[in-house]
């Protein structure tokens, strides 16, 4: 068994990049960072507890690049850019073949957005990964859910639903009506376990976006934090939402559940002038990121849904939170 001292050297230390923004990482009471002179620090804490956020018998590859990639996602929905992270462990126990793993798909995603890991703790315990984020934005132009002003268009990125029917296929959920093979399950299943932070969509559409917000617990809960902070409503045209690749051959009425309230897709909901469509679009192209417009913000309070004719619909949803008993 590996000491607690053993563990992290061995794992969780890496000397930071010279030429970036960490002066000192793992190892002493603090790290030190060193943010551009005149941004904005953005900090954001994220909590995935075994049995309640993933399984506890997940491959650990790809939990180590959902742990991070759920925090990169809250700075992309600031328009921050990633410094470093911290990251607090407990284990049950100190396995080299878990711990190896965790820490590849960790620290493969934190090299890909140069996002180091700066620092943490370390502890014995039922499995809980929590790690702090650290980037920086620009003084003003963060992409807050208080700033969708009415006559914005509603965007999304990418695609939404996949990971909720993903996990409809772990539970044999409707299993009368969902029809999947396995390999359509395993295409889904990546939705949910190895999201995509849209982190370069999220830095491009500052000083363009008003609001934004990632998408955690499913669009129709989590546009309502925006709707509810900027003090305005909305109109959702729910057949221009876009389902993922596997979503798209099930039936109308799961496409629609399941883009509106699925929940795990880390995609970003944003809101911009309608003059800034062309903008928003070539952020979009700039960031690889296809982005697609599905709806209004209006002054009339509450959320309003219209199929492809403009006909309301009355949909009966509900998304994740986890204090609700029914
Ligand atoms: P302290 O007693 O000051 O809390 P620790 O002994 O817990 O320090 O940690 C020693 C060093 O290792 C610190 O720099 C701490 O930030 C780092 N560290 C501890 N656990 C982790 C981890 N899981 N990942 C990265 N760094 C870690
Ligand atoms: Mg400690």
């Amino acid at each position: 068994m590996l000491s607690e001292f053993d563990l992290i050297s061995q794992y969780f230390t890496r000397a930071p990049r010279a030429d970036g923004p960490i002066a000192l990482g793992v190892g002493d009471d603090c790290a030190l960072l060193m943010p551009t002179a005149g941004m904005q620090l953005a900090v954001s804490s994220d909590m995935l507890v075994a049995g309640r956020h993933f399984f506890a018998d997940v491959d650990p590859y790809t939990l180590g690049h959902k742990s991070l990639a759920v925090n990169l996602s809250d700075l992309a929905a600031m328009g921050a850019r990633p410094l470093g992270f911290t990251l607090a462990l407990a284990l049950p126990e100190a396995r080299a073949e878990w711990l190896a793993p965790f820490a590849a798909g960790l620290l493969a995603l934190a090299d890909a957005h140069a996002c180091e890991l700066i620092g943490g703790d370390t502890t014995k315990g039922p499995l809980n990964i929590c790690i702090t984020i650290f980037g920086e934005t620009l003084p003003g132009q963060a992409l807050r859910r208080d700033a969708a002003q009415v006559d914005d268009d509603i965007w999304v990125s990418g695609t939404l639903g996949d990971a909720r029917l993903a996990l409809a296929g772990y539970r044999n959920e409707f299993s009368a009506d969902l029809h999947m093979t396995g390999d359509d399950h395993a295409r889904a299943a990546t939705r949910m376990h190895q999201p995509t932070p849209r982190v370069a969509l999220g830095m491009a559409l500052r000083g363009i976006a008003h609001a934004a917000i990632d998408i955690s617990d499913g669009l129709v809960g989590d546009l309502g934090h925006i709707l509810q902070r900027s003090g305005v409503g909305a109109t959702l045209a729910v057949d221009s939402l876009p389902p993922g690749p596997v979503l798209l051959t099930q039936a109308q009425a799961f496409q629609r559940q399941f883009t509106l309230a699925g929940g795990d897709d880390y995609e970003l909901c944003f809101t911009a002038a309608a003059h800034q469509r062309d903008a928003v679009l070539a952020a979009a192209r700039s960031a690889g990121t296809e982005v697609t417009r599905i709806g209004c913000i209006e002054a009339l309070s509450g959320l309003r849904f219209i199929d492809a004719n403009g006909a309301l619909l009355d949909l009966q949803l509900t998304s994740f939170d986890h204090f609700r008993t029914t």
